[in-house]
């Protein structure tokens, strides 16, 4: 705006109107003027956009004030009109009044009741203005709104990953196409809680329920697998939180993994078919040798037996990194995590430094166990937990150091069991650490070289905890010794 604003009179008296001229240009109006209500009619046609009021006499020539009247208001219906009566004419003025003339000034008026009417009539088209102004760039902003909600609802239902979307109070705020397919969903459920969709018993609600314990902040997101009919699906969950941390909902990203694991199963049934016919064959030549390395078939020179002795160790490793083989693809199949039990981890724990005992003199380490008072029930197969504590035990003797230590401890940690083996043996470099758990993985160095192993035991571990539910952790300094932390569900 900040253009002046123009204000129109019409009347067939010069006087007069070079007189309202004068005073409404010193109050700062543009002032047009009209002497005939033709002429009237005409600048309003022309100008209305910009008018913001009409003074306008009655009693004119030709066609007269009340007709003009009329006309204005079929041109615009909101600017205001003034008009001027004559001496006594009462009746007129409430007769404009009634055709929709704002207000009215008799004759003869002052200047300032002429500035204060034609004000008045002047500020209110001004904010009828404004208003409408608003009002159009409300409309516009709500618009623009609509619009970029369209387009993000248009890109968010085209994915190809599922999507859904959860508040803090476990609502569904958002769930495309492709999550409901994924998850066997029908019809709307926004607004609709998470446990009304999905039912208590669902695997999905139950790794969903996993994300929410996470309040502290250092997890940024949980992973895991689902079967849903035939398909296979990949379930991210991330929180996402306010500046505060404070956590506002979660989202939920889902992909479908089916052909990956059928790749991975054929994989799995290949590598488990290669070593069953392995084990035979090399158990054989195991047992041959040990006939040979007994004397059966006639005495050795030293030679001989130190090159059949080395054959033997070579052939155990072996033996050792089929079995490993043999155990991965069985546990990835899931038969051995399917059958679950209430098991005491203390009386497993036990049994396992039994077990090791005599191979721990033979390297001369010390085995310690420190259990916490109370039992530590987990709900898992007991070949399980064998295998984990099996091969986090069987390492830190192997890489140990002369007259070293191994201290197996169990304890409570919030809603888990935790179960630490630590050793005090040649430990494991800051570099190899993020590795360590990958299969066939093994650290390359002078210490470790000459202990036999298949780099299978860890990743066997991990693949076990991960799918007991629970967390592995490793910390360890060269030289001094490796701490490995498993963390379990407690039942
Ligand atoms: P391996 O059959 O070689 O022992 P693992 O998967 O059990 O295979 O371990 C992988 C590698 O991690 C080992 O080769 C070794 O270098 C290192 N490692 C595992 N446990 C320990 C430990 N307690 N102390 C030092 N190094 C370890």
């Amino acid at each position: 705006m900040g253009e002046k604003e123009t204000v129109l009179i019409v009347d067939d008296e010069e006087t007069i109107r070079l007189g309202c001229k004068r005073i409404l240009s010193k109050s700062g109006y543009n002032v047009e003027l009209a002497a005939t209500g033709e002429e009237g009619v005409e600048k309003v046609k022309n100008i209305h956009q910009d008018l913001y009021a009409v003074v306008l006499d009655l009693m004119l020539p030709g066609i007269g004030g009340m007709e003009v009247l009329k006309e204005i208001r079929k041109i615009d219906q909101d600017i205001p009109v003034i008009v001027i009566t004559g001496y006594a004419t009462v009746e007129k003025a409430v007769e404009a009044m009634k055709s929709g003339a704002y207000d009215f000034i008799s004759k003869p008026f002052t200047p300032d009741q002429l500035r204060l009417t034609v004000g008045r009539a002047v500020e209110r088209r001004r904010l009828k203005k404004e208003r409408e102004m608003l009002r159009r760039e409300m409309e516009k902003s709500l618009r623009d709104v609509a619009v970029e909600k369209s387009r993000v609802k248009a890109i968010v239902n085209s994915m190809t990953e599922g999507l859904m979307v959860t508040n803090a109070q476990g609502e569904i705020v958002l769930m495309n196409p492709r999550a409901k397919l994924y998850l066997g969903v029908e019809g709307d459920c926004v607004g609709k809680r998470i446990e009304e969709v999905f039912g208590e018993d669902s695997e999905f609600l139950k790794l969903y329920r996993e994300t929410c314990k996470i309040q502290d902040g250092e997890c940024s997101s949980i992973s895991g697998e689902l079967l849903s009919g035939d398909t296979y699906l990949k379930v991210d969950i991330s929180p996402f939180r306010e500046d505060s941390g404070d956590i506002l909902g979660f989202v939920v990203v889902l992909n479908d993994i089916t052909e990956l694991k059928r790749l991975d199963q054929m994989k799995s049934e290949f590598v488990s078919m290669v070593s069953h016919e392995l084990r035979a064959p090399v158990g054989a030549i195991s047992q041959q040798l040990s006939l040979l390395l007994k004397g059966y078939v006639g005495d050795l020179t030293d030679k001989q037996r130190e090159i059949l002795e080395r054959i033997k160790e070579r052939c155990n490793g072996l033996l050792e990194l089929v079995k490993d083989l043999l155990d991965l693809a069985k546990i990835e199949s899931g038969l051995s995590t399917e059958y679950r039990e209430p098991l005491d981890l203390k009386s497993v724990v036990e049994g396992i430094k039994e077990l090791f005992q005599e191979e721990a003199r033979k390297k001369n380490v010390e085995l310690v166990l420190n259990v916490e008072d109370g039992d530590f029930m987990v709900e898992a197969d007991r070949k399980s937990i064998e295998m984990i504590v099996t091969n986090l035990v069987s390492n830190a003797i192997k890489y140990n150091k002369e007259g070293g230590k191994v201290f197996i401890s169990l304890g409570r940690k919030g809603d888990f069991v935790s179960l630490v083996v630590e050793d005090t043996g040649v430990g494991i470099p800051k570099e190899d650490l993020p590795r360590i758990f990958d299969r066939f993985y093994r650290v390359k160095s002078g210490e470790t070289r000459k202990v036999v192993g298949s780099g299978l035991g860890l990743s066997i571990v991990k693949v076990l905890v991960d799918k007991l539910g629970g967390k592995i952790e490793v910390e360890s300094e060269v030289g001094k010794g490796t701490k490995f932390t498993v963390l379990l569900p407690l039942k």
